[in-house]
């Protein structure tokens, strides 16, 4: 199951659930392990769509 992370106090990021998506936060982030309804970054979809997505 895929773990979904956004950075913590970033009032706009998005939220990445891809390894390899080069925004994917390292460190200070808070995880859920649903899908969230929005403010999903388009560089984990696009990686998602093409299969090419490390979870
Ligand atoms: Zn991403």
């Amino acid at each position: 199951m895929a773990e979904y992370r956004k950075r913590k106090g970033l009032q706009y990021d998005t939220w990445h659930w891809c390894r390899n998506c080069a925004n994917d936060p390292k460190s200070d982030y808070v995880t859920r392990s649903t899908r969230p309804d929005g403010d999903l970054c388009n560089q984990c979809k696009s990686k998602e769509a093409n299969g090419d997505c490390t979870s």
